[in-house]
């Protein structure tokens, strides 16, 4: 009898779809470390990429460096274009400079103006910032980001995604971040509705100069309260909670929980913060303008390797020069980012959730409607935990909440809610996601003030009674 039960079960395994998650691991499968150490080295061979240098020489500089990117994901069969901005009267751009990013776009099949973007900065430099004219190889600082934003462009051309996907290779980071503001003002000016910035600066060395090596981690590193809207969030979240539950930190969760799963032997070390110890990065621009975003960086950086002059003192060598790198780790993290894209683009926005159960026994969860979902998930955590614990499926009402084929009914997004019984709101921090039909789950929103995936507006002023 066991023999014969075993294979209509078989049968049943062999029949079923493969899990979101088997998808991503087939998705991810190609990305490949040797490919990007052929793009590094393209990119060595610019001499420097500094923002400053020849924007016309057709083998050497920014200019040279930039046009090569962008018809490197033409080649992939992608949209391309260069958002530009001249800039000036700045203190590391004293005269007026074109700055260009050569961006590719994927344009979503369902729900083209929901975003995610994957964004290194191509531009280098050495010692003195001003100087436009050595050698600044920049393999890893940002070669490193620059690689893995035309690998996950490679790879991921080669399907097709509900949501659209933009690479982004930024310029003029180190002069001012100014690349990420071009880019963001263009998000602003498109009307995209920006779910997710993966922002990938120094992504491809493993060992620092003290000795100190880790190739099984990455730094996810992304602001707690919002930098965008701050001022008007403070007092609620301060009545409220919130903290820890800007969007960016749920990408931050996101991540984790996506690395834990992927099985690739990289594991995310959340960093809570908007940038290491008083530095900064082209994920900034976007939080100033009230979009998630977070950076991903190696686990342990080398100084002598960043920013340096090209030399070897005392025995020691100074420069971000390309065999510094550990290519099988870039590709680790490469798959990681690739991954989250993949999700992201596959699974609906996530939804604005609200809570509400104050001197109840019970939480209410409250959250409005998103184009494609199939369901929603609640989940829930003690308020110290730094991932979320609980989660439950929503218990739905009859009605299939889909914008395609657009339904003129459920055009307007609907109000949903859920009771959970005997889980007290004061003891946990509550968020809601949205599911796709196959299964793909957004970032789970927070339910906190300041917690749903776009610009913070502060809600109406109460009229005066
Ligand atoms: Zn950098």
């Amino acid at each position: 009898m066991r023999k014969l039960g075993l294979l209509p079960c078989l049968l049943l395994i062999a029949a079923a779809p493969p899990s979101p998650d088997a998808k991503l691991r087939q998705i991810v499968e190609p990305v490949s470390g040797q490919q990007m150490k052929r793009t590094v080295e393209k990119l060595v061979s610019f001499g420097t990429r500094h923002t400053l240098s020849s924007q016309t020489d057709p083998k050497l500089g920014i200019g040279a460096a930039v046009r090569w990117a962008e018809a490197e994901m033409k080649g992939f069969g992608l949209q391309t274009l260069q958002t530009c901005d001249t800039v000036t009267k700045l203190p590391r751009v004293p005269s007026p400079t074109r700055v260009c990013n050569a961006v590719a776009i994927q344009r979503g099949t369902e729900r083209p103006n929901d975003v995610v973007i994957i964004q290194g900065h191509i531009d280098s430099r050495v010692t003195d910032v001003m100087n436009f004219t050595a050698d600044a190889p920049g393999a890893n600082d940002d070669g490193s980001g620059t690689a893995a934003v035309i690998e996950a462009a490679r790879v991921l051309s080669k399907h097709k995604f509900p949501g659209t996907i933009v690479y982004a290779a930024l310029s003029g980071e180190e002069q001012g971040l100014l690349g990420g503001r071009i880019l963001a003002e263009y998000a602003k000016a498109q009307g995209w509705n920006v779910v997710t910035v993966l922002n990938n600066d120094i992504i491809g060395n493993s060992c620092s100069s003290d000795g100190a090596c880790n190739d099984k981690q990455v730094r996810v590193i992304s602001e707690g309260p919002r930098s965008q809207g701050q001022a008007e969030l403070a007092a609620d979240t301060h009545r409220f909670g919130g903290e820890n539950d800007a969007p960016s930190r749920n990408i931050s969760r996101y991540l984790d929980s996506l690395a834990d799963r992927l099985n690739i032997g990289l594991d995310v070390m959340q960093i809570w913060r908007t940038d290491r110890f008083g530095r900064g990065g082209d994920h900034i621009p976007f939080l100033e303008m009230g979009y998630p975003a977070a950076r991903l960086s190696v686990a342990v950086e080398n100084y002598n390797w960043q920013h340096q002059d090209l030399r070897t003192e005392k025995g020691i060598k100074y420069g971000d020069t390309i065999e510094n790198m550990d290519f099988p780790y870039l590709e680790k993290v490469t798959k990681l980012n690739v991954a989250a894209l993949a999700a992201i683009a596959s699974a609906p926005p996530p939804p604005e959730a609200t809570v509400e159960g104050g001197l109840s026994t019970d939480t209410k969860i409250s959250w409005k409607t998103v184009p494609g979902a199939r369901g929603y998930r609640l989940r829930w955590r003690r308020t110290d935990a730094s991932q979320w614990e609980q989660s439950q499926d929503a218990s739905l009402p009859p009605i299939i909440v889909s914008t395609n084929p657009p339904s003129t009914g459920s055009k307007q997004p609907q109000t949903l809610y859920n009771v959970l019984r005997g889980v007290r709101v004061d003891d946990w921090v509550f968020g809601v996601s949205a599911v796709s039909n196959d299964g793909f789950e957004s970032p789970v929103a927070s339910a906190v003030p300041g917690g749903a995936f776009k610009p913070y507006v502060a809600p109406p002023a109460e009229p005066v009674k």
